[in-house]
């Protein structure tokens, strides 16, 4: 059975004359219900709702052997795992090296965490950190190095490394948008000391809420362990922790949604390149390297000007359609931050810098009447 024909079977019929509905820049994608039920009958079987059942040790099992990598900690969402990266490599206090282009949980994190944020500006080329102007920005109390492979786009990998390795710094990736993409044929979630991942039900894959950490030594890697369900072994208490255990309900749905993940890719590919198509030089879009092998979580477009944004807006919006400013505005930009820091780059593009609608199931036609707006509009 396809795809399609599986997600029809759970829907109800349409009638022709329903109103057309809201198209938001997302939509969860939904296994069949039958699948999921499946799974929770298991869970009632086995009578384990949560402390690392063994639904979530098989979700565990499956996502590192698709990923191909090892210390994988499936926890409860993608800024807990932030959070959890800081605490394990003993990182508290000092000042962390970030982008400002990137979701609100980068930087809160970091702030949460009782660090302070040291935001360098990103390139104009894909987005993410400019690893050139990272060097400027170490001072002794520098501890990590915290960018984010955004929309899935992959950071200077390289470059990074080798100023972590030259400043004695920890690399700390935000990999919430990089699941499924490759970079050199490797998961992006395999670089840094540890990268993180969100399975929030708006990430192209997804378990409701859920997150995750891949932890490059095997020691962190036990210390992070420890810390995710309060730090201690039954009777031995050995360092605080915190609750960052998931439940077998999440892990079921992740269970469920794992068959489609290769499905999930193929269709969102298909969309993308339906947009390419139809917007061909028409909206300047992130230069994805030679080397990384996309997993179109996103379709990020960049406009002339706000006011063209804002234009073009306007009139989606009056056909129900709803793209997102994303990110919007520059994390450096936050009205609670202690001290502005300048970064021209990220300030400019996140004026004009939108995602357009792409999911699983997103119609043709819808797409074409997208492009046909925004053309007409500019
Ligand atoms: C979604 C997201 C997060 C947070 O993940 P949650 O699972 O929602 O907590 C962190 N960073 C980035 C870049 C994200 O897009």
């Amino acid at each position: 059975m396809s795809l399609k024909q599986d997600l029809n079977t759970t829907k109800c019929t349409a009638s022709t004359e329903m109103p057309e509905e809201k198209i938001f820049v997302t939509k969860s994608f939904l296994p069949p219900l039958s699948v999921y039920c499946k799974l929770i009958e298991q869970i009632y079987q086995n009578g384990q709702l949560t402390n690392q059942g063994p639904l979530l040790k098989q979700l565990e099992t499956n996502l590192s052997n698709f990923l191909e990598v090892k210390n994988f900690h499936y926890v409860t969402n993608g800024t807990i795992a932030l959070q959890l990266a800081l605490k394990a490599l003993n990182i508290e206090e000092g000042e962390i090296i970030t982008t400002p282009f990137s979701y609100v949980a980068t930087t809160g994190s970091i702030l949460w965490e009782r660090c302070k944020p040291v935001f360098v500006d990103i390139e104009t080329e894909n987005f993410t950190i400019d690893a050139n102007k990272i060097e400027e920005k170490i001072t002794p109390k520098t501890r990590a190095i915290l960018p984010v492979h955004v929309f899935g786009y992959a950071c200077d990998v390289e470059r990074i490394q080798e100023i972590a390795d030259k400043y004695h710094l920890k690399v700390i990736y935000d990999a919430a948008h990089a699941f499924g993409a490759l970079y050199k044929g490797k998961s992006l979630l395999s670089f840094g000391d540890i990268s993180t991942c969100s399975f929030h039900a708006t990430k192209l894959f997804h378990t409701i809420e859920g997150g995750a950490c891949i932890v490059k030594s095997d020691e962190v890697s036990k210390r992070l362990d420890l810390i995710k369900r309060f730090g201690h072994n039954g009777n031995e208490h050995y360092c605080t922790g915190i609750n960052a255990k998931q439940s077998e309900f999440n892990a079921a749905m992740g269970l469920a949604n794992f068959s489609y993940i290769n499905t999930i890719i193929k269709e969102r590919q298909a969309v993308s390149e339906l947009y390419d198509s139809l917007l061909s030089g028409i909206l300047q879009r992130p230069k994805k390297q030679k080397e990384l092998s996309c997993n179109y979580a996103y379709y990020p477009v960049v406009f002339e000007s706000e006011k063209q944004l804002l234009n073009v807006f306007d009139e989606l919006n009056k056909n129900n359609i709803f793209p997102r400013r994303y990110f919007y505005p520059s994390l450096n930009n936050l009205p609670y931050l202690k001290e502005h820091i300048s970064c021209p780059v990220s300030e400019d593009i996140s004026l004009r810098i939108a995602c357009l609608p792409l999911f699983v199931g997103l119609e043709e036609r819808i797409v074409q009447k997208i492009c046909t707006i925004i053309k007409e509009s500019l």
